[in-house]
């Protein structure tokens, strides 16, 4: 299947937000990823599926510099950024959650998401080890905007919660709105939904299109196939490292290759 953008399913503009080029991921004698191709177009929603130990989540630690790939590169907005330093790489605009939770549980909401832009800025650690006035006003600013993006992704009424006292779905918003305070352009999703109940998955559907309508591009990596069907324009489909198939909801959803790998025999097949 292509790799291009396509016109129609991104149907943003077109221009390539994130390509993986030939990666090879290789973990002593685990092959995680085998000449891996990939282009996320720019406002895209995309989703990233496969079975557990296809490598998912091998792409986002590659893509946020976690790990140099074996072969091949990553281009971000046409620059590479595989070789690049992790937080220089959060800094050009990509940020992302994790697959296991990680917060700091003993620090409120608000207080992650500040930790977060944090992150991001890295500046006037010296005025913030002295109290200077300007790191008073910069914290002030820091939690007017941890607090806009608690409001954002719907969990505001428990800013001052220590964030192990949050509710697990809560707890998977909170990591979306810390990632946020980052000002990304790029926002990966790694299984935002494992462990929520349907109805915050219903609310987690409409939270991402929201973050997509803001101007930023996502791609997420999910198992539940009818969250993913309702919200992708386009979805790429790894099996033991190796893309098997790339496209348009629909045409993935019934690639024979796909049904096989991943999704089980259909239901009219017996
Ligand atoms: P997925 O997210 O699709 O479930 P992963 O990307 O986590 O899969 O893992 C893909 C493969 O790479 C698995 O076989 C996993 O054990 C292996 N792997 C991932 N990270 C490492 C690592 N740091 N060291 C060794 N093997 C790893
Ligand atoms: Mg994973």
């Amino acid at each position: 299947m292509s790799t291009e953008v396509s016109g129609t399913a991104g149907g943003r503009g077109g221009r390539a937000m994130l390509e993986l080029q030939g990666l090879v991921m290789r973990f002593g004698g685990v092959t995680a990823l085998r000449e891996v191709d990939l282009t996320i177009g720019e406002g895209e929603i995309f989703a990233l599926i496969g079975p557990n130990g296809a490598g998912k989540t091998t792409v986002f630690n590659v893509v946020t510099g976690v790990y140099q790939p074996t072969e091949g590169q990553v281009l971000f907005q046409g620059e590479r950024i595989s070789g690049v330093k992790r937080f220089r790489i959060t800094k050009r605009g990509v940020a992302r959650t994790f697959q296991n939770i990680r917060l700091f549980h003993n620090m409120t909401a608000v207080e992650n998401v500040m930790v977060g832009a944090d992150a991001h800025h890295r500046s006037g650690m010296l005025s913030v080890a002295l109290g200077l006035p300007a790191h008073r006003r910069a914290e002030r600013e820091g939690r007017a905007l941890a607090m806009e993006l608690l409001d954002f992704v719907g969990i505001s009424h428990r800013a001052n919660d220590h964030a192990k006292n949050l509710p697990y779905g809560d707890q998977r918003r909170l990591e979306i709105a810390r990632a946020l305070a980052t000002n990304p352009k790029l926002l990966l999703l790694d299984e935002p939904a494992a462990g929520m109940n349907p109805a915050e998955k219903v609310a987690l559907q409409q939270l991402i299109r929201d973050i997509r309508d803001a101007g930023r591009t996502i791609l997420i990596i999910e198992h539940d196939m009818s969250l993913i069907m309702g919200i992708s324009d386009r979805i790429a489909v790894l099996d033991f490292g190796q893309k098997i198939a790339d496209g348009l909801p629909d045409e993935v959803r019934s690639d024979p290759r796909v049904i096989e790998a991943y999704l089980g025999a259909p239901a009219d097949a017996s």
